[in-house]
């Protein structure tokens, strides 16, 4: 289902997973269960699952048909991949293909994969399993990447570090590297159809957010500098899974200062369904404003 337009583009969210995914505790190093106590509003179902505990996480694609190219955001979790660590995601498997063509995408039909960072759930489904061996999923993409994040992660699997990235560079970056689909950039990389980067890093070195204009409809793909609306009450909050916690606080506080109360749509990674929103100022601090269709 389409879920916004941003001027002339149409925008679809492709969810492979929406539900509890880890204990606010574990994820937000500075997680302070009184704040969240003392601002009632921030606790609904939609955000913490009541049973668990755990914060609520989508895990999804955007896909933007701008009438001249098909353009996914992030290729989040991917099918078949080894995830040992990741145990919910070991082996996953999800109808992603046939929501894709459900929203009238073929694999064929997508001209650009645009990646924010290289994290195991923003690149899974760059490629795909055919007979034992990791293909593009995109046959005709051109997968766009940030030079500085590649560098860091070909750094991380040299190292051959054990963690879930180092295999998601191997099964889902390598690949697209090979067969010559991907297209390294600078962080202030602009594409003809109203697209551009920002540097964003701290969550990763390389991370960057992604605008898009289309007439005077303007929204930013915000890829993981945020993951929960409870960041917007506690802007300072990074996560565990930041390189650069301090970093990655500044770039989040910085955009938050920027883009509350402008009007700026933006889609966060892992925000759920209804997703697109806008910040607004409440108090001292920040709100997540979800745009209901
Ligand atoms: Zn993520």
């Amino acid at each position: 289902m389409q879920l916004t337009r941003i001027g002339e583009f149409e925008v679809h969210r492709i969810t492979e997973f929406e539900g509890p995914f880890v204990a606010p505790e574990a994820f937000f190093p500075d997680y302070d269960a009184e704040a969240v106590r003392a601002n009632p509003e921030m606790t609904g179902p939609g955000l913490v699952d009541p049973a668990s505990g755990k914060l609520v996480f989508s895990f999804h694609t955007f896909v933007v048909k701008t009438g001249r190219h098909t353009i996914l955001i992030d290729s989040c979790l991917g099918n078949d991949k080894e995830r040992p660590a990741r145990p919910q995601f070991h082996r996953f498997k999800s109808r992603f293909l046939a929501d894709l063509a459900a929203a009238g995408v073929q694999p064929e039909a997508v001209d650009y994969v645009l990646c924010t960072h290289l994290h195991w759930d923003h690149v899974g489904w760059n490629t795909r399993l055919d007979n034992g061996r990791w293909v593009p999923t995109f046959p005709n993409a051109r997968y766009i990447m940030a030079r500085r994040e590649v560098a860091h992660w070909q750094a991380v699997h040299d190292r051959g570090e054990d963690s879930p990235h180092r295999l998601a560079f191997e099964d889902s970056v390598l690949p697209v590297v090979r067969s010559g689909q991907s297209v390294l950039v600078d962080d202030d990389y602009a594409l003809d159809d109203g697209f551009w980067f920002e540097a964003a890093p701290g969550h990763t070195p390389g991370n960057v957010v992604i605008h898009a204009r289309s007439h005077d409809d303007h929204a930013v793909f915000l890829g993981d500098v945020m993951h929960h609306q409870y960041q917007l009450m506690q802007p300072q909050w990074s996560t565990a899974a930041c390189t650069d916690p301090a970093l990655s606080r500044r770039t989040r506080m910085r955009l938050i200062e920027e883009h509350a109360e402008s009007g700026t749509r933006l889609l966060p990674g892992h925000f759920p369904a209804p997703t697109v929103g806008r910040i607004v100022r409440r108090g001292g601090s920040y709100r997540y404003a979800f745009e209901m269709r």
